[in-house]
């Protein structure tokens, strides 16, 4: 089972407790290795404080949540979008995270031109991309789960990332998250295929039944996608990077003590990972 000085937190699983500050504070004092920042909570702290509670506390920031979000309607909100990623790769940076996170985009409102989108998306990549590589920041682009084409994400499989990656070239790789990929049929041959471009792996579980399609994720253990598998499969397309545990729970982990969620996590990980 994996081993806990890999795991980090994605600050999402303790959102509703936790401001960045105390985040950092709790999963030190658990003795968590990483955590991943989200630029919401990032924004309230401010990222000079961030950048110095996460070294005080010295945890590593496996990624910071998130950038992307490509499609829009004109040229001009593209290029805000295109500029807002910029920003994300200084701040990137700043905070020394192994990637920063790519959550691409769905349809611009009432469009219901989804290859447009991809289009858009790819086309924004290339923009943000030198940017990155000169600042030495890797692009994660996580694909998520289809029912999340329209409004989030028109990146859906682990294919299509990496053809986007093909395209790009270096500088970019993928988020695998299993809770968007562990359905796909085609996995193991993609996961395979993505070594030496994974840069992150998140988990979490499916639960059945699933009673919110965004906001109802399980903790390890307690749904039906096989982690253990997976993880091997990552590892042996080359993957040594931390493992992120990144649950959004509103009627469950989120309602709960925050020392509750991250040592149900700890124990978790090493049972069900
Ligand atoms: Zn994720």
């Amino acid at each position: 089972m994996a081993e806990i000085g890999r795991m980090s937190i994605n600050q999402a699983t303790t959102r509703e407790q936790h401001s960045l500050a105390e985040a950092i504070a709790a999963y030190a004092a658990h003795g968590v290795t990483g955590i991943s920042i989200w630029r919401d909570k990032l924004a309230e702290c401010g990222l000079d404080r961030a950048v110095s509670l996460i070294g005080e506390h010295g945890l590593r920031v496996s990624g910071l949540c998130r950038a992307g979000q490509f499609p829009a309607a004109d040229a001009a909100e593209r290029q805000a979008r295109i500029d807002d990623n910029l920003l994300a790769v200084e701040q990137a940076v700043a905070l020394g995270a192994d990637c920063l996170v790519i959550v691409a985009g769905g349809l611009p409102e009432g469009s219901r031109d989804l290859p447009g989108a991809r289009s858009m998306i790819r086309d924004a990549l290339g923009a943000v991309l030198p940017r990155a590589r000169a600042a030495g920041v890797p692009l994660a682009i996580e694909p998520l789960h289809p029912m999340y084409a329209a409004d989030r994400c028109a990146i859906n499989t682990l294919s299509q990332a990496l053809d986007l990656c093909d395209e790009l070239g270096e500088g970019i790789g993928v988020a695998v998250d299993a809770y968007h990929v562990w359905w796909d049929p085609d996995l193991a041959t993609q996961i395979a295929r993505a070594r030496g471009r994974i840069l992150a792996f998140h988990v979490c579980d499916w639960l059945v039944p699933t009673t919110d399609l965004l906001l109802d994720r399980g903790m390890m253990g307690d749904g039906v996608i096989d982690l253990p598998a997976m993880r091997a499969a990552v590892e042996a397309a080359g993957y040594a990077g931390l493992i992120e545990v990144e649950i959004f729970s509103a009627a469950n982990w989120w309602r709960r003590p925050g020392d509750e969620v991250i040592r149900t996590c700890r124990e978790r990980f090493q049972q069900a990972v």
